[in-house]
């Protein structure tokens, strides 16, 4: 019996010693030896199995959320899919399809279930990335950005484009860095700048015409953003098309911020998971693909935005190897590898693309063919309510102004400290209709900025929008 105590102990010491004290391993079976309790044990051990007692307040105070997670509680996301989930109402808040993803992508899945396919789908793949998938990819942008990208050390599969934005910014910003972001970006780029100890530096794009309805007439001011720059900077993130304004940056506007980005010597961070999604003329100019550009820009990619699927949370990163090399040192060093089987069926997938690209059997053609009609349907039934539209040039959300139709809102139940948290509440809770509150989009000093308006998702059914629309009537007639 002494004996195997000794052994299970030694064995466990250990995780004893970090804490994880197994059910088996309890002090009164300890203390039944006194060579175990003497010899193997050391005093400090014995504080550690003390701790067992501590009261839960002890616990509490010693494991309160860490510093660095402080005020980042509440989440966005968190909260507005919470609210969903109470009131069931139309959701048009967080960006997903309320329908089934292409056929072909979720039979390429299917395959991978099979039960005669190679078992080894099953099993973990190389961690920077799948090589079917890694080298579609490479294959893909290397395409249309008219380079050769090395799909071993140029590419990056990560969980989510959120995997990519945290290896990124994790690996490339320190503190004392200073990281410009474009307000409104999307929302998670703040906490991550601040999580690796760096400092954001947040401008914001302006409606420089307030009578043009689209996206496009929101700028951004080249002398503001020159006075951001400075030795200190560090990267720059742009997101184009961007959530949740559907602004598409011009060429010129990327030429501009590269432009300052080789002066100070400051990396891009491209987040481009809505690619594809770019209506009428808008042209997605890949800012990789700018002169001088691919030595200092790393461009984010989503599946999910990609091919409708956003339960499949695979994203992706490319860029230079000199780059890349600190997203994969980061990644190796959290997440390691992603879902083999999400990986094959997407590499095939993307292997299908690659070869119809430009035609109009491309999915991609097809995807905005369509979304481009639900744009419309949307931006009627906003009209039609007295709401006022940004119609946006790329993306699937729109930022909609709610301020015409103030008067029908009765806000006073609401206590939050924006004025459009209140609106999408209360609109959620009296008309069922849920959106997101773009302030949630902004730094603390600019939410003002975003008051005004709240952001609806139009990637839905069209029977979805439909509702909408008798949603939107029956508030603007009450
Ligand atoms: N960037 C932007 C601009 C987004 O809108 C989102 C949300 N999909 C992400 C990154 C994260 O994408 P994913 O779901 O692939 O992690
Ligand atoms: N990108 C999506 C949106 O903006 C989803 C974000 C999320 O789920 N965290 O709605």
């Amino acid at each position: 019996m002494a004996c195997q105590t000794i052994r299970s102990a030694a064995r466990l010491r250990p995780s004893v010693l970090g804490k994880i004290i197994p059910d088996s391993l309890t002090s009164s079976r300890i203390s039944s030896s006194r060579f175990v309790r003497k010899e193997l044990f050391p005093s400090s051990f014995y504080s550690q199995v003390r701790m067992t007692s501590s009261s839960s307040s002890d616990i509490q105070n010693k494991f309160a959320l860490d510093n660095k997670y402080q005020g980042l509680e509440n989440n966005v996301w968190v909260e507005f899919i919470d609210l969903n989930a109470k009131l069931q109402p139309l959701n048009l808040g967080q960006g997903f399809p309320d329908f089934m993803p292409a056929e072909s992508v979720v039979r390429e899945l299917a395959k991978t279930c099979d039960i005669e396919a190679n078992p080894l789908l099953h099993q973990y793949t190389r961690g920077y990335g799948h090589p079917r998938l890694v080298k579609a990819l490479a294959n893909l942008y290397g395409n249309l950005i008219n380079r050769g990208i090395n799909p071993m050390t140029e590419v990056l599969v990560t969980g989510g484009a959120y995997g990519s934005l945290f290896c990124a910014i994790m690996s490339n910003v320190g503190p004392g860095d200073e990281v410009i972001i474009i307000e409104p970006y999307f929302d998670c780029y703040e906490p991550l700048v601040r999580l690796a100890g760096g400092t954001p530096r947040f401008i914001s794009l302006k409606p420089e015409n307030p009578t043009d309805a689209s996206s496009a007439s929101w700028a951004l001011n080249m002398e503001e953003l020159r006075s951001l720059f400075n030795v200190k900077t560090k990267a720059i993130i742009v997101n184009t098309p961007n959530n949740p304004l559907g602004k598409v940056f011009t060429r010129q506007e990327l030429t501009d911020i590269g432009d300052l980005c080789k002066e100070f010597n400051v990396i891009v961070i491209s987040d481009e998971v809505y690619e594809w999604l770019v209506y009428e003329d808008n042209v997605h100019t890949r800012i990789a693909s700018l002169d001088g550009m691919w030595d200092r820009t790393i461009t984010i990619g989503s599946a999910g935005k990609t091919f409708s699927l956003t339960g499949w949370k695979l994203g992706w990163s490319y860029g230079p190897a000199h780059l890349m090399r600190n997203l994969h040192i980061a990644h190796q060093n959290c997440v390691y590898a992603c879902p083999t089987p999400l990986q094959e069926a997407l590499g095939a997938q993307l292997e299908k693309e690659i070869k119809r690209l430009n035609t109009p059997d491309s999915f991609f053609y097809k995807m905005v063919t369509d979304l481009k009609e639900r744009r419309d349907l949307m931006v009627r039934s906003v009209r039609d309510s007295g709401m006022i539209p940004v119609v946006p040039e790329g993306g699937y959300f729109m930022m909609v102004n709610w301020k015409p139709l103030e008067n029908k809102a009765d806000l006073s139940e609401e206590t939050d400290a924006q004025a459009d948290y209140r609106f999408v509440k209360w609109f959620a809770k009296t008309h069922k209709l849920l959106g997101i509150p773009p302030s949630a989009f902004y730094s603390n000093d600019h939410k003002h900025l975003a008051e005004d308006y709240l952001r609806l998702c139009f990637y839905k059914k069209t029977e979805t929008l439909q509702k909408a629309d008798e949603i939107l009537k029956h508030l603007k007639n009450s």
